[in-house]
């Protein structure tokens, strides 16, 4: 029989390697296998309690059935609260959108506002569904590499080059996965007047937002300037600041004819974002927030050692992240060499080696647009990144 004749579209597009490999690690250690898993972007702590039983009682009291295709009023508005209190934005229930996971709110903003042919600056390294979703909706990504001398964050003049008259959006992460970056006030403010000069729309992706160290505070690119907060289109949820990455849901805030044309896909397509777990999420935004604080707290202890012992390896070396829970280690010193007779060619290589040699589970820098790094997510105890680290410097110690 022949094979199916797909969408021309899907061929266009990776599986995400994130979630593959932490699949991987994850069947592993199901088999009995005793992996350390740095691949996996979520955080390794439990949903906190009050969260949970928010979602419990939605059920008992039979809160089960569809509800509007952009989320409960409650969670909106939740969600507008949210965002005057935390980032100084005025936003109306009508601006706000609860999506599947910010993923799912990324890949409806792409949808409905990008036509064949349009380009969206994607700084590099990136998060790996960036360009995915870009791609497949039909729009053209547009990659500014930076570099760890710059702290991953692009310069003016990278900016200004990648502008064409096709550039219809920025998509901006600060803190950033994969590599730790953050913005200062004047890079972001740098963007927001390019945008405004160019007439082109932003994309903010916020995900990391509470989870900063050394005092960094991030500012929102859309308080920036009043072109910013109409152009500007703030994604967020309840992934990561909340341990909550089964639960799926998302949300943008925007302007209101976006908003209502991404509502209008999902009333299409997924409908709404499954009813409970929008209870639970009105939970964590209304609720108790002393978990955050003491879920940051044990990231940062664990990124400062993270950071000093891959830096005490000979052969890498690694930036300190301000934000988010990954560190971007270079490995490229490797590159050309042999482990055990098979030759290191690339992060990929690298990648594959360590975990089949020495059960670690990391993501090979190439899924994020850069051979010369990996990524390992530090989203695990100290225990296991102690292990980790140790096998890690076993295996490097046997390539020549
Ligand atoms: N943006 C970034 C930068 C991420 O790392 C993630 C991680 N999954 C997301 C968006 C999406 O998160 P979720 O879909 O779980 O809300
Ligand atoms: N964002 C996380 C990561 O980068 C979760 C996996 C995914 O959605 O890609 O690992």
């Amino acid at each position: 029989m022949s094979r199916p004749k797909l969408n021309r579209r899907i061929g266009l597009i990776q599986p995400s390697m994130t979630i593959g490999i932490s699949a991987k690690a994850k069947e592993l250690r199901a088999a009995g296998v005793n992996v350390i898993n740095f691949s996996a972007g979520e955080p390794d702590f439990d949903t906190p309690d009050n969260i949970k039983m928010a979602a419990v009682k939605s059920i008992a009291d039979g809160f089960t059935k569809y509800t509007a295709a952009g989320g409960i009023n409650e969670l909106r508005d939740a969600v507008v609260e949210k965002e005057k209190n935390k980032n100084g934005l005025e936003y109306k229930r009508e601006n706000v959108c609860i999506s599947v996971g910010a993923k799912h709110a990324l890949f409806n903003i792409a949808a409905v506002m990008l036509e064949e042919g349009d380009e969206v600056i994607i700084i590099a390294p990136y998060w790996v569904t960036y360009e995915a979703i870009v791609s497949y909706v039909g729009g053209k990504a547009v990659i500014v590499n930076t570099t760890e001398e710059n702290g991953f964050v692009p310069t003016k003049e990278q900016l200004e080059k990648a502008i064409t008259p096709k550039t219809k959006m920025i998509w901006v992460n600060n803190p950033t996965n994969p590599t730790g970056a953050t913005y200062t006030v004047d890079d972001l403010k740098f963007i927001v007047e390019l945008a405004e000069k160019n007439d082109i729309w932003l994309v903010s992706d916020e995900i990391y937002e509470d989870i900063v160290f050394d005092g960094y505070k991030p500012v929102s690119m859309a308080t920036l300037s009043d072109y910013a907060y109409e152009r500007t289109l703030v994604v967020n949820g309840v992934s990561k600041t909340y341990s909550m990455t089964g639960w799926r849901i998302g949300y943008t805030c925007g302007d209101a004819e976006v908003i209502g044309a991404m509502i209008k896909l999902q009333s299409q397509s997924t409908s709404n974002p499954t009813s409970i777990a929008q209870c639970a999420a009105l939970e964590a935004l209304t609720g108790d927030q002393d978990s955050v604080e003491k879920m940051r707290v044990q990231f940062e202890k664990r990124r400062d050692y993270i950071v000093d012992a891959l830096n005490s390896i000979e052969g890498i070396s690694c930036f300190k992240p301000k934000g988010a829970f990954y560190v971007f280690p270079n490995i490229s010193s490797f590159f050309g060499k042999e482990y055990e007779g098979k030759k290191i060619n690339g992060s990929m290589d690298f990648a594959e080696l360590l975990l089949e040699h020495h059960h670690v589970a990391v993501v090979p820098g190439i899924a994020f647009g850069d051979d010369r790094f990996l990524r390992m997510s530090f989203a695990t105890s100290l225990e296991d990144i102690q292990e980790g680290i140790k096998r890690l410097k076993e295996f490097v110690e046997k390539i020549k």
